[in-house]
């Protein structure tokens, strides 16, 4: 354990003892959770177990299932896949009986509290346990199993949820652990069947997992532009979804989509409850539309592999919380269970969450859907809905009446990030749902100068454009005042735009910026004007998330992961990574956190050589105590940006002089491999939320800005707050999704010189990262 953590604990003394277990089925990330449990139960100055195989585990008892856990003894689960603690499904723990005997094991072994990270099912008999624990203490003491000190001493017992389920089928949490990698898995798999699809013109109906619970198959659908799907909670006749189904793949074929992907969660049916097989769907597909039809079921795949960097973050997130919840509860305080609401990790009511789930299956049972899909999150509705309106766009008529209907804009500015081609699919095609005429301004506000750089955009321009990297209309980092405002007035103005869309980083941000201000000299810009965030910097004041951050993470913890391997295997390295992300440390803290990498440099720290000192120190301690015996490497994050003396190589060279040949440092620099290639689908989904919110803002301010457009008065229309509004930033804040006046963000929340936000975010992340690698900061 490192020196700065057993100080911790003999300075608290033993708190508690806390135990975690994995329950129900494996999930990626469950691993990085029970890495974060143990290791923050044991900086807080608690001893920590693992219960082995689940509730079975906690049934059988003894020093074979529950076990105390040492630091060292969790080093490289971030990266596996899985559960190394076991999981099972256990009958016995069903019944009383099973809970009496668990109940007498944790109270033999010292455990006091218990952190469960399962699905619903296993939450459920946690909640369960807990609230059975007094009487089953009791029952022990009158039969004299356990003493009447040992039933006042273990009188309650603190039990926490973690959600560790693929399915993401658990009330009052927007994720749980292990479905964003589930879904990665998944898409990856549906873009190489895209591929045979589209060269055979083939159609493949894909079965994926999710019990009942359709948000993998939701968000899979959306990822990967899928032309139909089959989720439990929207269930239609028959006949119905016959139809449906054959009347959009019809469409979508007659335009010229060479493939077809129609994607079946395995809870599907219709509504008469009955079950909708891949096989019923084939047969459709094969006798009413004549395609050639295959079926593709995922199976276990989507179980396994790896955690995506979301999954790792969210699980040792919540593992943290956990413990923290834990050491604060008392017999008062209802059992919570660790959530996430858009990134912010919260704690509710197990109880509460778990009779919410109930809830959802049986409404389903009773035939209420309606009811089952207001039960599930808001965020799982507009998903629901923004796939119908993307989807079946060219299938009925557009939604708006005629004169409604408008021509929208979107521009690409700034570096290339994972999710901008996603946002302009998902934008033009909601525009053609609703009616308007979506255009592309090609090659950034530069563009505009060359010939012919707006187009419209028509279906098949954008074909798969939903899952592909980079930008396909061209991005740079040109802002309008390095060009021309005035020929990109004219343009605006040539084309009649009612609203434009900016999708990028910093730059689109300044290029807002600049565009609200010239609204007094130029009527063009009298338009309701949006900014999709995009940038692997993650860097736009007014948003915590912007596209590209997810897809950057997820390559720089692959990177990682490979890199720490080749350092395990020569035991004694430490590789220095440098990372990119201009003045923003976020992605350099949060793939600390990813990777479990001994510390991470970034700009708004710097590097003092105190710190280095101090941290090579640390190194030099733990190769010592290593010896060669465990096969972990030890990987230094440090943006690119953190010191202009101390430059990556320069670490190296001190960390080699300063090793006394215990050890070595090399350099690794994985540059744009960060940009990543494929967008993750999580850069994917929330494109088409926000591209989908960004045309709403658009409908929802044009009335506004059009009837005041002509009679602008400088410096009264300006100061109307409603009008600085049709000029602004979507972001997530604070748990919610929103928009921001770009005005508001660029006087007040953004730093100039810098080019990012004033507000940082992430300290906290920062706090968690060094804690598990037990790093301490120099005085
Ligand atoms: P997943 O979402 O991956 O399926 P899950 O936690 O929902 O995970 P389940 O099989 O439903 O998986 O539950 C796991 C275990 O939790 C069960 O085998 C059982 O031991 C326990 N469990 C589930 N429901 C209850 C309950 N109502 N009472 C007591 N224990 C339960």
């Amino acid at each position: 354990t490192p020196a700065r953590v057993v100080d911790s604990v003999s300075r608290a003394g033993i708190q508690r003892n806390i135990a975690v277990m994995t329950s129900g089925g494996d999930a990626p990330g469950m691993n990085a959770n029970v890495r974060a449990v143990i290791r923050t139960a044991i900086f807080r100055g608690s001893r920590a177990f693992a219960i082995y195989e689940g509730y079975t585990g906690l049934v059988r008892g003894g020093p074979e299932y529950i076990r105390e856990m040492h630091w060292h003894d969790v080093r490289g689960w971030l990266a596996e896949g899985g559960t190394n603690i076991g999981t099972a499904r256990c009958k016995e723990f069903r019944e009383r009986a099973g809970r009496l005997q668990a109940c007498f094991n944790l109270i033999s072994a010292g455990i006091d509290a218990l952190v469960v990270c399962g699905g619903d099912g296993s939450l459920t008999g946690a909640d369960l346990f807990r609230a059975e624990w007094p009487s089953l203490v009791e029952e022990l003491a009158s039969s004299g199993k356990i003493s009447a000190d040992q039933a006042t001493q273990y009188a309650t017992l603190n039990i926490c949820g973690t959600v560790g389920s693929i399915d993401n089928d658990m009330a009052s949490t927007d994720a749980t652990i292990g479905a964003y990698s589930s879904l990665a898995r998944i898409c990856q798999a549906i873009d190489y069947i895209d591929a045979t699809a589209n060269s055979h013109q083939r159609a493949f109906v894909v079965e994926v997992m999710g019990r009942h619970c359709g948000w993998l198959a939701l968000m899979a659908g959306i990822a990967t532009n899928a032309d139909y799907i089959f989720i439990p909670e929207k269930p239609a006749s028959k006949k119905d979804w016959e139809d449906h189904m054959c009347g959009i793949v019809g469409k979508h074929r007659k335009r010229g989509k060479r493939k077809t992907i129609v994607i079946v969660a395995e809870g599907a049916i219709s509504n008469d409850l009955k079950p909708i097989t891949c096989k019923d769907v084939l047969k459709v597909l094969v006798d009413r539309l004549g395609l050639d039809t295959r079926i593709t079921t995922l199976g276990h795949v989507q179980r396994g592999g790896t955690a995506v960097a979301y999954d790792r973050i969210l699980a040792t997130r919540q593992g943290v919380a956990a413990v923290d919840a834990v050491l604060a509860g008392n017999a008062d305080t209802p059992s919570p269970m660790i959530a996430v609401a858009e990134n912010k990790i919260v704690s509710r009511p197990l109880v509460d969450a778990v009779r919410l789930t109930k809830q959802v299956a049986e409404a389903i049972e009773n035939r209420d859907f309606a009811k089952a899909i207001s039960l599930r999150d808001a965020e799982f509705n507009e998903h629901l809905h923004n796939f119908m309106a993307i989807n079946s766009a060219d299938h009925g008529e557009p939604t708006l009446p005629v004169e409604k209907r408008k021509r929208i804009a979107i521009v690409n500015v700034g570096a290339p990030a994972g999710g901008m081609n996603s946002a302009v699919h998902a934008m033009a095609c909601y525009c053609m749902s609703r009616g308007h005429t979506p255009y592309a301004i090609h090659n950034g506000f530069s563009g505009l100068a060359r010939h012919e750089s707006v187009r419209s955009i028509s279906w098949l321009d954008i074909e798969g454009w939903n899952s592909l990297g980079g930008s396909e209309i061209g991005t740079n980092r040109c802002v309008p005042e390095d060009t021309d405002i005035g020929m990109v007035a004219y343009y605006l103005e040539k084309y009649r735009f009612d609203g434009l869309i900016l999708v990028g980083g910093f730059e689109a941000f300044v290029s807002l910026s600049q565009l609200e201000h010239a609204r007094a000299a130029y009527p063009a810009f009298r338009i309701p004007m949006v900014l999709i965030p995009a940038t692997i910097s993650n860097n736009v004041p007014g948003t915590e998330y912007s596209l590209g951050s997810d897809t950057c993470l997820n390559s720089l913890v692959d990177y990682c992961d490979v890199i720490k391997q080749s350092a395990a295997a020569t035991r004694n390295r430490v590789f220095v990574v440098e990372v990119q992300g201009g003045n923003s440390g976020y992605i350099a803290s949060f793939a600390q956190l990813a990777s479990g990498a001994t510390a991470s440099y970034v700009p708004e720290e710097g590097i003092s050589l105190t710190q280095l000192e101090h941290d090579i120190a640390s190194l030099r301690e733990s190769f010592a105590n290593d010896n060669g015996k465990t096969k972990s490497g030890r990987l230094i994050l440090k943006s690119a940006n953190s010191s202009k003396v101390l430059t990556t190589q320069v670490i190296a060279d001190i960390i080699n002089q300063e090793s006394r040949k215990r050890f070595d440092a090399k350099t690794a620099v994985p540059g744009h491999v960060q940009q990543g290639g494929l967008p993750s689908p999580i850069d994917r989904t929330r494109a088409a939320r926000f591209a989908v919110r960004a045309v709403q803002f658009i409908e929802d301010n044009t009335e506004l800005m059009s009837g005041i457009r002509d009679t602008w008065e400088p410096v009264e229309t300006l100061s109307r707050p409603e009008v600085t509004a049709t000029a602004a930033v979507l972001g997530v804040e604070r748990s919610h999704l929103r928009f921001t006046p770009v005005r508001r963000l660029y006087d007040f929340e953004s730093n100039q010189g810098k080019r990012v936000r004033k507000k940082i975010f992430w300290d906290e992340v920062r706090e968690i990262g060094d804690m598990l690698v037990g790093r301490s900061k120099a005085a």
